[in-house]
């Protein structure tokens, strides 16, 4: 049987080669259709999504049993492990194949299994254990550090030698699509005297690929390279909404708290670590070199391309405003699990990690508002007549993201989410 990987495999269904979802991607989601059935899992293939529930009560799949994917949410499947997530990729990839009669040629099968991507309704793909959010662009953390700190002080002296991070709120992540209202907070300007309560003034965005975690790790054990690899079920693109002066008064000395707590959003498809194994390549050198259990033989890095848009109330379309490449990340995920698991704290089905605002060394690779109009002193211009140097009430941000293969993408969809006024 060909690997589900190989390029030159071509789906029944017809998929544009600009599709995010030919038959080498196969991300898993969760939806729902018109048919008023419950929220399940699917696949994404091309503009339909593919019913796992309906070909498992149809017996097509020997290990997986039908309430695995009548479930609403990955967690169960995931839990199965690394095996079946390949095997029942293989067997989805031999399902839809175009040389492969059993879903081609049974038309009632097709009926009840393909489901229009139109007509499906997409929901937060896994019930979202812990949130972790890193921050891991040796790029955004000059920015940031050149911007509060000046240029000899741009990187903290642990910054090089350890994935830096903060635990987040699981509860507010939402799926692409959720508005998200401005969040309110203290608030002091550096001139003001004393602070105020009211709504964020500097409201920004964070390109970020979340990480998906597939398995659970034991308290107290750590991690290796190969055993943090293999607990990495995908990815999704995350937004990690921020309020930029809520953080700059509160975040002394534990870090951001409430700046990053009122939502973060994520694409709808998670697209497995096998299908991005084609575009796995080898991430910037690391010096100095990383302490002993943080150093990593594999190619951990992904070329991913990015590019983000923002679309202001009064605009028919988004302006581009970034376009960069998960590839410049210094710390990779497997780095970062590594880490997170090094004290001994357990992880667990379905914890989520951000990398960490992805910019590249370009400027207009910057994946913030805060670094693209550098803190507010160069507002980006979306328009004639519109310019930002933060996000307003109204406007709407989306983020893209695909592996380019020959005659081919991997991608991911979009996360879009709109501000709502704070009222
Ligand atoms: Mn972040």
């Amino acid at each position: 049987m060909p690997h589900p990987n190989d390029p030159k495999l071509r789906s029944f269904i017809d998929v544009a080669p600009d599709s995010h979802f030919p038959i080498q991607n196969l991300p898993y989601g969760i939806f729902s259709a018109r048919d008023g059935l419950a929220p399940r899992v699917g696949v994404a293939i091309g503009d339909y999504v593919l019913d796992l529930w309906q070909l498992a009560q149809d017996c097509r799949f020997d290990v997986v049993e039908p309430a695995v994917f009548a479930a609403p949410q990955l967690n169960p499947f995931m839990a199965l492990g690394p095996k079946v997530w390949s095997s029942t990729r293989a067997r989805i990839s031999e399902l839809l194949r175009n040389d492969h009669p059993e879903l081609r040629d049974n038309k009632e099968l097709r009926r009840r299994t393909l489901v229009p991507m139109a007509d499906a309704k997409l929901h937060l793909p896994f019930a979202v254990a812990g949130y972790t959010d890193f921050y891991s662009s040796k790029e955004h953390a000059t920015n940031v550090g050149v911007m509060f700190r000046g240029k000899n002080n741009a990187l903290q002296p642990n910054w090089l030698h350890m994935p830096i991070g903060y635990n987040g709120r699981a509860s507010t992540v939402v799926v692409s699509g959720t508005p998200i209202r401005r969040p309110r907070g203290q608030l002091k300007p550096p001139t003001a005297d004393a602070p105020s309560f009211g709504p964020c003034q500097r409201l920004d965005f964070e390109l970020e690929m979340g990480v998906v975690v597939g398995q659970p790790s034991v308290m107290g054990e750590m991690l290796t390279e190969a055993q943090a690899e293999a607990m990495i079920f995908g990815f999704v693109i995350l937004n990690d909404w921020s309020a930029r002066d809520i953080q700059q008064w509160e975040y002394v000395p534990l870090g951001p708290f409430q700046a990053k707590a009122f939502g973060t959003s994520i694409s709808p498809w998670v697209v497995t670590r096998e299908a991005l194994q084609p575009f796995r390549l080898h991430g910037p050198a690391q010096d100095p070199k990383p302490l002993p259990y943080l150093q990593q033989k594999q190619p951990n890095n992904y070329d991913l391309q990015l590019e983000v848009g923002l679309c202001a109330a009064q605009m028919n379309a988004p302006a581009n405003i970034s376009r960069t490449n998960f590839k410049y990340m210094y710390w990779s995920s497997v780095q970062q699990l590594v880490h997170h698991a090094s004290s001994g704290c357990a992880m667990n089905v379905g914890d989520l990690l951000g990398s960490g605002t992805i910019s590249g060394p370009e400027k207009d690779q910057r994946g913030s508002l805060l670094e693209i109009s550098w803190n507010g002193t160069e507002p980006v211009e979306l328009a004639a007549g519109v310019k930002r140097s933060f996000l307003e009430d109204g406007d709407s941000l989306v983020m893209r993201g695909w592996c380019q293969g020959d005659g081919y993408r991997v991608g991911f969809g979009e996360v879009e989410g709109t501000i709502l006024g704070a009222e």
